[in-house]
């Protein structure tokens, strides 16, 4: 049996949880200090005691633990953990049963009502990210109700949360049968590689299969682009297999360079015809304005916060002066993809942001496409920072 602990929360907050706000906050509560043992299960009440909603305590980046059912006579079991798993399961059948794509997210946190656990569906293996000690607590649950209600090859997980240095990340194989990576899935027929056994990254970022769909099938052909912030070099192998003219990927982590050259191998594309680049991007810039270089597309994916030798980058600060910099070389009726995964504002002020670059420089454009996190990526209404991708093509004039 779980503990149980009894939350007061904060006047000011209870018509937010009574609407269906799942993210349980310190500023939100009044007995804060008893958020404090992961994995309880926590009851909240109004200040006459009056039943709110149930949760559980799980502390991560976002706050202190999840809302999980506003019905008093639920139980918080493996039965309810199977249900939630049920439901979402149902809801990826059209993935599940579509051949050209066999990596997709099932289970998203408290878009599918139990915020803290994601799982992916990597062809046949299942990935379970834990987000809090507190979640971990479940895992047993998880496991036992994923068992009931799919057939896998493997499970395996990651943990996303502070471990204290307790834990040694040798592996995160959990039941099954141990997969040979890469493990090479599909995402709308083309090829890309995965390590579930391989740190905190699994080779590619999911949310953005849309947009690596998009660029392959309406942008590429013909085109010179510019893929900056590459990483695997993800949106680079959609472009060429979309008929790019060239791709030039920038990334400056050194394992970038091999794991790009994998993913185009794995296409059967000759990686020697593109540029990969391990440097600062923003020197980049400055080398491209230099030699007066002009893509037909530039890709800007920068992750929310970043520090190299020289610089630091944070979306919500320097949004605009990247989009500067990609502005300046990017050909006439080129398209900049612009994207952003920062939960910390929306897709107006990230409008706001590209808008300010083209005032700046004096130059018109159109937005011509506009993507946010894709279906299998569900959010919940009330929770509007789940919804934390943004991704725009901007045509210049
Ligand atoms: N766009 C990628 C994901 C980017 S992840 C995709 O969709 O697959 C963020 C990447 O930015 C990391 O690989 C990191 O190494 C890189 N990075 C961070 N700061 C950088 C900088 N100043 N210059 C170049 N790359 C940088």
């Amino acid at each position: 049996m779980k503990p149980e602990v009894s939350i007061k929360v904060n006047e000011k907050f209870k018509a937010d949880f009574a609407k269906g706000y799942p993210l349980i906050t310190k500023e939100s509560v009044e007995n804060a200090e008893m958020l404090r043992v992961e994995g309880a299960i926590l009851r909240l009440t109004d200040k006459q005691g009056q039943f709110i909603a149930k949760g559980y305590c799980g502390k991560q980046n976002k706050g202190f633990g999840w809302i999980l059912t506003r019905n008093e006579n639920e139980a918080i079991d493996q039965k309810f953990i199977k249900e939630k798993l049920a439901a979402a399961l149902a809801k990826r059948q059209s993935f599940f049963s579509n051949q050209e794509t066999t990596a997709f997210r099932v289970f998203n946190g408290e878009g599918d009502g139990f915020g803290g656990l994601t799982i992916d569906y990597f062809d046949g293996y299942y990935m379970l990210s834990w987000y809090s000690e507190g979640m971990y607590t479940f895992k047993a649950d998880v496991i036992a109700a994923l068992r009931e209600l799919v057939e896998f090859k493997g499970i395996y997980q990651k943990k996303r949360f502070d471990t204290k240095g307790q834990y040694i990340e040798e592996d995160d194989f959990v039941a099954g049968e141990r997969g040979e990576f890469p493990l090479i899935v599909k995402e709308n027929g083309m090829n890309y590689a995965i390590y579930l056994n391989d740190g905190a990254m699994t080779g590619i970022f999911l949310d953005q299969r849309d947009v690596r769909n998009k660029i392959k099938e309406k942008y590429a052909k013909g085109k010179t682009v510019l893929n900056t912030f590459s990483y695997t070099g993800a949106f680079s192998v959609a472009a060429a297999i979309g008929g790019a003219a060239k791709t030039t990927s920038v990334d400056l982590a050194k394992r970038s360079s091999s794991k790009t050259i994998e993913q185009f191998s794995i296409n059967n594309i000759d990686y020697e015809s593109h540029d990969i680049l391990v440097m600062d991007v923003f020197n980049y810039f400055k080398y491209a304005k230099r030699k007066e270089l002009k893509f037909d597309m530039v890709i800007l994916d920068p992750p929310s916060f970043a520090r190299s030798k020289k610089y630091t980058f944070s979306t919500s600060k320097d949004y605009t002066n990247l989009m500067k910099e990609a502005i300046e070389i990017t050909a006439d009726a080129g398209v900049i993809v612009a994207s952003t995964n920062s939960a910390s504002f929306g897709m107006k002020k990230f409008k706001g942001f590209i808008d300010k670059a083209f005032k700046d420089l004096g130059k018109k454009y159109s937005i011509v496409e506009e993507f946010t996190l894709p279906s299998d990526f569900r959010v919940q209404k009330e929770f509007k920072e789940g919804d934390y991708l943004k991704v725009l093509f901007v045509k210049l004039q």
